[in-house]
């Protein structure tokens, strides 16, 4: 038996719980994960408060990501005792998820843990921080570089927005964080904002073509402050849109893209191929200060995660959070 926290269905009344669950009830999968952390990231949130129906079957554990030590395994890749990472590919929605002691997985979904951070450390990271890590590489691929001016962070104090604000400093840019708390302006100076910006400032519809601003965006926010962003965005310029967290509508027009070139770059995590993960990762191993993610991240066990998920889809919650799963 082991704990796990389940999402059950009936008659159209979700309920989630914390439960001892037999391992004969475990999924298909070719390895069986002894796990360590997992996280709560905005799309758990939304899973085990039942906001969205991101659980696609029942019952279903949650938990997008997971860090852990192969048990047994039938695949090429993986052998007992490798130390191992899970991000997305549909983990926690179709399939059981890491808010469990024990995980049965796909080979093929895992990536091995970076060997510049422990476990914990990449659950600290996590979905939010490598999808930030995603954001980032499709700016600079997309040819946005220091010299061009301000980039701009939305949602800056949640947990894609935080790592996102990091990296982009530690790449050089000028960095403007946009958020709803302003206690917080310490904590994002810290990270590195440059300056920071009352998110109600892009949150009501504005004009189709704004003061060129940006040369670059991260958005997790979506809705009137991505339409906001794109019109305020440089000529040339590229706007990385990975969230909803203020909405998933767009309510904007084409005048950005077609008078002034500006890229809107779709950016998502869940089913991102091995090369871009693997590359999203070797950045955030590279340019992501360890010592930042004491600061980013703070710790709960397992059986709190049912109470802090419905804080974090009220807004309440700053950076990420970390659960180990053990305790
Ligand atoms: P968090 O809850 O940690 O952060 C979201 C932040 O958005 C909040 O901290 C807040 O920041 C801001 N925010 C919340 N509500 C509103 C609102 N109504 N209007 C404006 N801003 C708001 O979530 P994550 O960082 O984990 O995820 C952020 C978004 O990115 C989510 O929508 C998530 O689904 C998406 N995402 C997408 C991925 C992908 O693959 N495309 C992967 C990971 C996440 P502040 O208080 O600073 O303003």
């Amino acid at each position: 038996m082991f704990s796990a926290i389940v999402i059950d269905k009936t008659d159209d009344q979700q309920s989630v719980s914390l439960q001892q669950v037999d391992e004969a009830q475990l999924p298909e999968g070719d390895v069986t994960i002894d796990v360590d952390y997992s996280t709560l990231n905005y799309k758990d949130g939304l899973a085990i408060t039942g906001k969205s129906p991101i659980a696609r079957k029942f019952p279903m554990v949650p938990g997008i990501d997971l860090v852990g030590t192969v048990r047994d395994s039938s695949h090429a890749d993986w052998k007992a005792g490798d130390r191992v990472v899970l991000n997305g590919w549909g983990v926690g929605e179709g399939h059981w998820g890491g808010l469990s002691q024990v995980a049965r997985l796909k080979g093929e979904w895992l990536v091995p843990l970076p060997a510049a951070f422990s476990g914990k450390q990449a659950m600290a990271i996590g979905t939010a921080g490598y999808t930030a890590a995603l954001c980032v590489d499709a700016l600079v691929a997309a040819g946005v570089t220091p010299d061009q001016g301000e980039v701009l962070v939305t949602g800056a104090t949640g947990g894609v927005g935080s790592v996102a604000v990091a990296l982009l400093k530690k790449a050089g840019f000028t960095v403007v964080g946009s958020t709803g708390k302003a206690s917080e302006h310490a904590y994002l100076t810290q990270l590195g904002a440059d300056e920071i910006i009352d998110r109600a400032t892009l949150s009501e519809r504005g004009k189709p073509l704004q003061r060129e601003r940006w040369a670059g965006v991260v958005d997790s926010v979506g809705s009137t402050t991505l339409a906001n962003a794109c019109a305020a965005t440089k000529y040339g310029g590229a706007v990385a849109a990975c969230g909803l967290a203020g909405g998933a509508d767009f309510p904007a027009t084409v005048m950005p893209f077609i008078l002034r070139g500006v890229r809107l770059l779709g950016v998502d995590s869940v089913m991102a191929p091995k090369g871009p993960r693997m590359a999203a990762w070797a950045r955030l191993a590279r340019d992501l200060d360890p010592a930042l993610l004491d600061v980013i991240a703070h710790e709960i066990g397992l059986g709190e995660a049912i109470a802090a998920a419905a804080d974090l889809i009220d807004g309440k919650v700053r950076g990420r959070v970390l659960v180990d799963v053990n305790r």
